[in-house]
């Protein structure tokens, strides 16, 4: 299975009640948009962002949020 497909989700009510604002863009998240569980310059481990909102790098098999992936491209 591709690793990006297990990344992704689509939000639905449970989603929305563990993840109402995406720490990426700080828009709120809506019911059926697509999601993905990124690495991003915040504390703890992955969250959900929205899927524009991350790149998927393919060294580390994972999503980064896209400020972050661009920072340590162009340091
Ligand atoms: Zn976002």
């Amino acid at each position: 299975m591709d690793k990006r497909q297990s990344l992704k989700t689509i939000m639905g009510r449970e989603q929305l009640n563990n993840a109402s604002q995406c720490p990426a863009c700080g828009r709120n998240f809506t019911m059926g948009e697509t999601v993905v569980l990124a690495c991003g310059g915040w504390e703890g481990g992955p969250k959900l962002v929205h899927e524009n909102d991350a790149v998927f790098d393919e060294a580390t098999d994972s999503y980064v949020e896209r400020r972050c992936y661009e920072g340590r491209k162009n340091p």
